[in-house]
C-alpha cells in the first residue's frame, strides 16, 4: 500500500542480498499458496513482514491474463504458478490495478519469461504517474483505460474494466471477468482487514461511496489484493465497519473528546477479528476523527 519501506530497507541492508534493484528488493514476499476461485481462475497469496498480499490470474482458451505482479520476487513465483496451472499457455496481458508500486512491480520479470511485448493494461493516470516518476523497475502500461471504462475480448473471454472512483489514488480500475462473474478489487476495499494505518490522504466519503458501488456490480466472486477471495458479503462487512466507526467517532466528538480520548475509548468488538486490527485500528479512528472535524 505504500512505497516508503524503500528507505527502511536501504537502512537495514536488504539491498545487499543480491537482487537486481529497488523494484525487486523493497517488497520481499514469501509465497503462501494458490487458491482456486472459479473455473480457470486462481488467486495467489503472498506475505511480507507487515501484511498479506493477493493477486490473480485467469486462464482463457487463448492464454493467461495476469493481474498485479507485485514485485520481482513475487513474479518469479508467479511464473511457476502460471506454468503449473496453465502449462504451455502464452501470457496474453498484464493488468495493473492502480499506480501503487507495491502491487505493480514485477511485470518485467513476467515479460522476460513470456515475451517482451506482452501488453500491460492500466488506468490512463498510471501512465502519467510512471512518466513523471520514471521508475526504472516498473514497466509502463501500453493499453490505457479511460475514466469511462473499457471492455476487452481475449478469445471468448470478455473482461470489463470499470472505474468506480478516486479514493486510494485516482487510478484504480476494477476488472470483471464476465464468464465467471469475478471482480478484482484492490486496496479501496478488502476482505476483513482494517484500513491501512491512518488512511493517509484518503477521501473517506469517496472511499465508502466506492465500496457501495461494488455492491451494485453483477458478480459472484470478488478477489481482493488484501484479504482472501470472497463475495459482496465481504464488502458489506467493510461498509458496516466504516458506518459503525463513523457513528462511534461522531459520538466521541459530540462528547467533547479529543483525538487521544476517542482513540482510547473506542473498540469495535464485532470487528476485532479483522486483520491488522491491533496495529491499525487506532489509526483508523484518527482518520475518521480528523475527517469529521474537517468536513462537519
Ligand atoms: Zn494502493
Amino acid at each position: 500500500m505504500k512505497v516508503v519501506l524503500l528507505v527502511l530497507l536501504f537502512v537495514s541492508g536488504v539491498f545487499s542480498k543480491g537482487f537486481n534493484d529497488e523494484g525487486s528488493t523493497y517488497n520481499p514476499f514469501t509465497f503462501v499458496k494458490a487458491i482456486k476461485t472459479a473455473n480457470n481462475a486462481y488467486t495467489l497469496e503472498f506475505k511480507n513482514d507487515e501484511e498479506s498480499y493477493f493477486t490473480n490470474f485467469y486462464i482463457t482458451a487463448k492464454g493467461v491474463i495476469a493481474f498485479d505482479p507485485l514485485s520481482d520476487i513475487a513474479a518469479y513465483e508467479y511464473i511457476k504458478q502460471i506454468k503449473k496451472y496453465a502449462p504451455n499457455k502464452p501470457l496474453l496481458a498484464i493488468v495493473y490495478s492502480h499506480l501503487h508500486t507495491d502491487h505493480i512491480a514485477g511485470a518485467r520479470v513476467l515479460r522476460e519469461e513470456f515475451g517482451k511485448n506482452i501488453p500491460i493494461i492500466a488506468h490512463e493516470r498510471v501512465e502519467k504517474y510512471l512518466d513523471y516518476y520514471n521508475l526504472s523497475y516498473i514497466d509502463k502500461p501500453n493499453i490505457l483505460i479511460p475514466y469511462s471504462g473499457k471492455t476487452m475480448k481475449f478469445g471468448n473471454t470478455t473482461i470489463e474494466f470499470k472505474y468506480l472512483g478516486s479514493a486510494h489514488t485516482d487510478s484504480i480500475i476494477v476488472p470483471i471477468i464476465k464468464e465467471i462473474k469475478q471482480a478484482y478489487i484492490c486496496d479501496f476495499a478488502n476482505n476483513d482487514v482494517v484500513g491501512w494505518t491512518n488512511l493517509p490522504g484518503i477521501n473517506l466519503d469517496e472511499l465508502i461511496k466506492m465500496k457501495k458501488e461494488v455492491l451494485k456490480l453483477d458478480v459472484d466472486v470478488i478477489t481482493f489484493c488484501h484479504g482472501k477471495p470472497g463475495t459482496k458479503e465481504a464488502v458489506k462487512r467493510q461498509v458496516k465497519y466504516y458506518d459503525t466507526l463513523f457513528k462511534e467517532v461522531s459520538f466521541s466528538i459530540s462528547k467533547g473528546m479529543n483525538l487521544e480520548e476517542a482513540q482510547n475509548s473506542i473498540e469495535l468488538e464485532e470487528f476485532k477479528y479483522f486483520k491488522n486490527y491491533d496495529d491499525w485500528f487506532k489509526g483508523n479512528v484518527e482518520a475518521v476523527y480528523l475527517w469529521l472535524k474537517k468536513t462537519q
